[in-house]
């Protein structure tokens, strides 16, 4: 139902095939529309973020394959736009994912999704081991970032949840937890109404989770409040371009959602079309 995918890394960050190869994959997927949505680049230097110095080439690979393959694929070149992001103009891309990937506290930080271990250690490093305290921080960080920024999507709502397979970190049943990511919605609702949630199945495909972002508990919210839900892939190779997007489509049916949008190119722009689920 959805042949389409807007959340793409490449190997100009930590993707691992390149952008011809994504699109090419795509093109022999059948795929309507690609787009390409690389890390911004970030203060402290991330390694898995675009050098500042490397946006011009990637940038001119994007357009390369706009004018080569335009005719057989849509192509959107967007970015995936993180809090603590460096060095980007936003009205240079097509559309803006809004992602919150790090959490800080004066010159400590760490990287919520790389490892239990760091998730773990981080907690203990700035929160005191308080993973209430931590999930506060960082649904915080999302409503505040989305709410100054207005973006086209907001990237994987609860990514703190990467690691908590069967509540191994800490308990996401608790109504305290619960309460501060339903929170984090409604404050970007507030803000921008029309912006779209991604339904992501990265992790699905990169670490073995069973269920996309963001959990059901969460996408029922979404439901229950009007707002509106994107399937997208994360990929950051091709055989993921569109990995589980039927758990996703299951899952967001199961909240209730009669339709999804994705991003098409109409008339030289990107546009959420809205989709009608069967
Ligand atoms: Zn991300
Ligand atoms: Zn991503």
């Amino acid at each position: 139902m959805v042949h389409s995918n807007c959340h793409t890394h490449t190997v100009f960050c930590d993707g691992k095939n390149t952008p011809e190869e994504m699109l090419l994959a795509a093109i022999d997927k059948g795929f309507t529309c690609l787009g390409f949505s690389f890390h911004s680049p970030m203060t402290p230097l991330a390694d898995w973020a675009i050098l500042k110095e490397d946006l011009p080439v990637y940038t001119a690979e994007i357009r390369r394959l706009q004018s080569l393959y335009g005719d057989r694929i849509e192509i959107l070149h967007g970015v995936e736009l993180d809090r603590d992001y460096c060095g980007v103009d936003v009205a240079d891309y097509d559309y803006v994912i809004a992602a919150v990937h790090q959490l800080t506290k004066g010159d400590l930080h760490f990287d919520v999704d790389a490892s239990p271990e760091i998730l773990s250690e981080g907690c203990d490093m700035l929160f005191g081991s308080d993973w209430l305290a931590l999930a506060a921080d960082y649904y915080d960080r999302v409503a505040d970032f989305t709410c100054r920024i207005r973006p086209t999507i907001v990237a994987h709502l609860d990514l703190i949840e990467k690691f908590n397979e069967d509540n191994a970190l800490f308990d996401s049943g608790d109504p305290a937890y619960q309460k501060l990511a339903c929170g984090c919605i409604d404050k970007v609702l507030a803000a921008c109404p029309d912006v779209l949630f991604e339904v992501n199945t990265g992790a699905m495909y990169r670490c073995g989770k069973k269920q996309p972002y963001p959990a059901p508990f969460l996408l029922r919210h979404l439901y229950e409040r009007g707002a509106k839900v994107i399937v997208t892939a994360d990929a950051h190779t091709t055989d993921a371009l569109d990995f589980a997007f039927d758990k996703a489509l299951a899952a967001i049916r199961a909240a209730g959602f009669d339709t999804v949008y994705e991003l098409r190119r109409v008339d030289g722009k990107a546009k959420a079309v809205p989709i009608q689920l069967k």
